[in-house]
């Protein structure tokens, strides 16, 4: 102990924050941190990150430590509600939880009984998707999703189409060898902390950071270049690099041939029903044209692709033992993007990029991945058995999020970037982009949509899957859309993540049936979350001829009054995160890294006991297991119809979906003595918060690295339940699953979409990535061409999504937002710093006020995301800032395009195109700018307002500390 001077006051200089401490996992962003909660006398008095834990490893962010506030935030909902006043009046009367599941099991069981499909059942940030979903499926309807469709389902597909794998947290530059770093579109909220202290990781060793984003903040702020891109010409800037190291020859071929389809023959036949599809032998195998054969050393002759030892050819065109003629992909790679369009100076003027940049960005790569290729000494055997002595590897990697995939264009922009990767030969090797178990998949992964109905009511499948061909589309005879939201349907083929955004549009048009039912979690359709929000609006209120709501009934389930909450008939109060278990789980968005498979698990921090007086929440989980139960379905209920689950912990431990599969993967078995596939263990829970609240296991050495292809690591994974079959992964330059529906476009097969599509899908189906112009600028500038900005949204480092942005601590940083322009953008617009201006699109018009800002190209105007409110909601006070001057740039964004055809999205996956908006900008009238006020306002909503007076926290502790004096909260 160290000894005082006696003049030395004795100071505690590392005081315990509380006299006890739990660990769980941060749930104020999709990130998952790992986080240690200090608790004093049962109240949460100190968050901090968890040093231990494989996300985080202790770095904590603003939005976790402010957890404290979102568990006590006073917008928390204390009791079901039922709806008593008008809907979206936020007028309700309380009820007890028996009362409102009888309610609930009242609305669904007939429809059950009559059509499940009658049901919408949709969530948003959810991170519990391994149940919701089992849970749709069990009930019957394929009209389920979670949020995917409107936020990352280009880059999901575009990744999982291509590489098995993807981008935003299911990937991450290799931190430790990389030495150029492309981040792309990318912002801070999902694999946030990973990301900060591998930047950090980047910054130390001395590699460079690029940044390519209309806008410079977050990460790009300690880039080492800032690439101030026009939104949505990210993969014209792609091809241009590609076009560079083309013609540079600075392609890895030997790991486009290794790993990739480089060197399969497509089929040659315009006009023919096999036209672009691979040639295969009579067993199915893909063929390439194999040069120096001992047998034809001159000629060469197809064979076999994935035979070893064999030269094939990369380029030309071939004759095929049936006289079909058919050139390897690369071939077709180079043609197209050699192509003079996509030059650098082509491209240059659209992109907002110098031609120079474009030209020196491509050499850097290239030197990059070349020159400074990285070799570890680490043996390995190939999926094929050959043996190495060490791994080399291109150390460029690249990292992509919303910026890149939000677009109409996004999903084959997102394919771009992974074409631009494989010709580097910088996709899972040293210092590349690695996968992170359970990734890579098979190409496409296996698991289709359900759409048939058993007998016992539940569907085949999931209602989300993986379409491999028309066959697979959720379309009636007619090649109509069987889904609410039209996903998997021939105007959105590829919709793997469903599309939320076309939902409440739908059911209130009755297109293409009417629901009876929506249920919703967690997501703010009538606010943020909305494309088109005063519409939808009107949509969720609306009535029919009979006097009745055209949606009939709306069950929300929330934590708090938000403002989607003011629209639902039945309110299902819901915990904080801090307040319940959940399975943070591999069946659906682990927490691994690319060294590990990891899993982990949300558990009660505070005894739900202690709720407030009159407070009475449940975990939205647990109510939709006992919701199930009542209904009496599968798998919910035993033979004599008790519930099979007590709660979601109980079915977290219990559940298996296949034998020995269940939601975690750690210490299964009887006494938790196996990982990843084993009995259930009843102390499975116990085990978990033992360890921290975590499970990670090590990928083998040797299996770091080539996971598509090391056999090392497709035995690993195998075992591990990760993957059906241990056979090679071949990463797909060239799609012929795509190339199935441009056919079927064609004319060709049994499935094929009706006359109305035919020209979209034979257009925007193209077996390699292709750029065109995000449909909202082309087809006002068709028609007008008044709106010369692009207007995009990013999300904060300090708030994710509206819950963030109603939190106290948090609110102290930001509470309105302001629309960014450059100020040379302004000096155009005749608008001056603070200025309050009318900001209009082809869809509405919205007054807001402008800051300059130099961090963002002049094209462009932008605003933080999710900030604005509506008045009354949150229990914010009734003149908020965020409700007076804030705003939300989604009155602005249409859910259909100008012309009215289609949903507002890409035509591939359906994907939601938020930042295709195009806007102009006027300053406002004089008496707009003397009020000072944000426009549209909307009718306050019903909800009680909070205390008047400030929220305070912490004052108690601070009295008890002092000596019991109690000072005023
Ligand atoms: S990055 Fe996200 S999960 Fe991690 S501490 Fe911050 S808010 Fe929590």
């Amino acid at each position: 102990m160290r000894k005082h001077a006696p003049q030395e006051p004795a100071i505690d200089l590392s005081p315990s924050p509380g006299d006890e401490v739990k660990t769980t996992t941060c749930y104020m962003c999709a990130c998952r941190c790992g986080i240690k909660v200090w608790l004093s006398d049962g109240r949460i008095r100190y968050i901090q990150g968890n040093p231990d834990h494989p996300v985080n490893q202790g770095v904590l962010c603003a939005k976790g430590s402010a957890g404290i506030m979102q568990h006590y935030s006073p917008a928390r909902l204390d009791k079901p509600l039922l709806r008593v006043g008008e809907r979206g009046k936020g007028e309700f009367r309380e009820i007890e939880w028996d009362e409102a599941l009888r309610i609930a099991a009242d609305w669904l069981a007939p429809i059950r009984e009559r059509n499940p499909d009658e049901l919408a059942f949709f969530t948003g940030r959810d991170q519990s998707q391994a149940l919701t979903g089992w849970w749709a499926q069990q009930f019957g309807t394929v009209n389920y999703a979670a949020h995917g469709g409107f936020c990352s389902v280009n880059m999901a597909a575009g990744g999982l189409y291509t590489l098995g794998g993807s981008f935003w947290e299911f990937g991450e530059p290799d931190w430790e060898h990389s030495r150029y770093l492309m981040l792309w579109g990318v912002a801070e909220d999902h694999d946030s902390n990973p990301i900060k202290l591998g930047l950090g990781k980047l910054k130390a060793s001395g590699a460079k950071i690029v940044a390519v984003n209309p806008v410079r903040s977050g990460y790009g702020a300690i880039a080492d270049e800032w690439i101030g891109i026009r939104p949505g010409t990210d993969g014209l800037f792609a091809f241009a690099l590609i076009h560079e190291l083309l013609k540079a020859d600075r392609i890895d071929l030997d790991y486009l041939v290794r790993y990739t389809n480089a060197h399969w023959l497509v089929i040659r036949n315009p006009d023919g029903a096999d036209d672009g599809l691979f040639a295969r032998d009579g067993e199915g195998r893909a063929l390439c044209w194999a040069r120096g054969l001992p047998d034809r050393a001159s000629q060469g002759r197809a064979h076999p692709a994935d035979a070893i030892d064999i030269a094939p050819a990369v380029v030309g065109e071939y004759s095929l033992p049936d006289g079909r003629r058919a050139v390897p992909v690369f071939h077709l790679v180079a043609e197209r993007y050699l192509d003079p369009q996509y030059a650098p100076d082509a491209v240059s003027e659209r992109c907002g990029i110098p031609a120079e940049t474009i030209r020196r960005i491509a050499r850097e790569l290239a030197e990059a991945a070349f020159e400074h290729a990285i070799t570890l000494p680490i043996a390995w055997t190939d999926a094929y058995g050959r043996q190495h002595s060490e791994m080399t590897g291109r150390p460029v990697s690249m990292h992509a999020m919303r910026g890149i995939s939000a677009h109409s264009n996004g999903f084959h922009t997102c394919r771009a970037l992974h074409v631009l990767q494989l010709l580097l030969g910088a996709v899972d090797t040293p210092g590349s982009f690695r996968y992170q178990p359970p990734f890579p998949k098979p190409i496409p992964p296996p698991n289709r949509p359900g759409k048939t109905r058993q007998p016992n009511g539940a569907l085949d499948a999931a209602p989300l899957g993986f379409v491999h061909s028309p066959e697979d589309l959720v379309v009636d005879a007619n090649g109509q859309p069987r889904r609410i939201d039209h996903a998997f349907s021939w105007a959105y083929p590829l919709s793997a993540h469903g599309m939320m955004h076309t939902v409440i549009r739908n059911a209130w048009a009755g297109d293409p049936y009417k629901i009876d039912t929506l249920m919703m979690f967690m997501a703010n359709m009538s606010w943020n979350s909305a494309m088109n929000t005063g519409e939808t609006i009107g949509w969720l209120t609306d009535r029919g001829e009979d006097g009745e709501y055209r949606i009939p009934r709306i069950i929300y389930a929330d934590a708090y009054a938000s403002e989607m909450t003011a629209y639902a008939d039945l309110v299902l109060p819901d915990t904080t995160y801090l307040e319940r278990f959940d399975a943070i789980s591999l069946l659906d968005r682990p927490i691994s890294d690319a060294d590990s498979a990891s899993d982990a698990i949300r558990h009660p921090v505070v005894d739900a006991a202690q709720q407030r007086e009159g407070r009475d929440v449940r975990g939205f989980q647990s109510v939709l297991l006992e919701l199930g139960a009542r209904l009496g379905l599968p798998g919910m209920v035993h033979d004599d119809g008790s519930p099979r689950y007590r709660d979601y912990a109980d079915y977290i431990v219990r559940h298996e979906r296949a034998p020995g599969v269940g939601l975690l993967a750690g210490w299964r078995g009887e006494h938790g003595e196996l990982e990843a596939k084993g009995p259930p263990n009843p102390q499975q829970l116990q085990r978990y918060i033992d360890n921290g609240g975590f499970w990670r296991s090590h990928v083998p050495e040797s299996a770091r690295y080539y996971k598509m292809a090391n056999r090392g690591y497709l035995d690993w994974a195998q075992k591990m339940g990760f993957i059906g079959h241990a056979d090679p992964i071949v990463l797909q330059l060239y799609s012929e699953t795509i190339q199935k529906f441009r056919l079927a476009a064609q004319g060709h097969g049994a499935q094929q979409p009706p006359p109305e599509h035919r020209e979209r899908v034979a257009t925007y189906f193209d077996p390699l990535p292709i750029w065109y112009e995000p449909f909202e600028g082309a087809q006002v500038d068709q028609v007008d061409t008044k709106f010369p900005l692009s207007a995009v949204t990013q999300r904060p480092m300090f708030m994710y999504h509206a819950w963030g942005s109603q939190n106290a601590w948090l609110r102290q940083i930001v509470a309105r937002n302001y629309l960014y322009l450059h100020p040379d953008t302004g000096a155009r617009h005749g608008i001056a710093d603070a200025d309050w201006i009318t900001m209009e699109s082809h869809h509405g018009r919205i007054t807001v006020q402008a800051r300059f800002a130099a961090n963002v190209q002049a094209d462009t105007v932008w605003t933080w995301n999710a900030i604005g409110k509506r008045r009354g909601a949150w229990r914010l006070d009734k003149d908020a800032p965020e409700s007076r001057k804030g705003f939300l740039m989604n009155h602005l964004i249409s859910d259909i395009t100008p012309k009215g055809d289609y949903a507002n999205a890409d035509p591939v996956t359906g994907q939601a195109a938020w930042f295709d908006l195009r806007v102009s900008i006027r300053k406002a009238d004089a008496e707009q700018n003397a009020r000072g006020e944000s426009e549209p306002q909307f009718a306050p909503l019903a909800f009680a307002q909070a205390e008047p007076g400030p929220l305070r926290y912490g004052a108690e502790f601070r009295a008890r500390r002092a000596g019991g004096k109690h000072e005023q909260d």
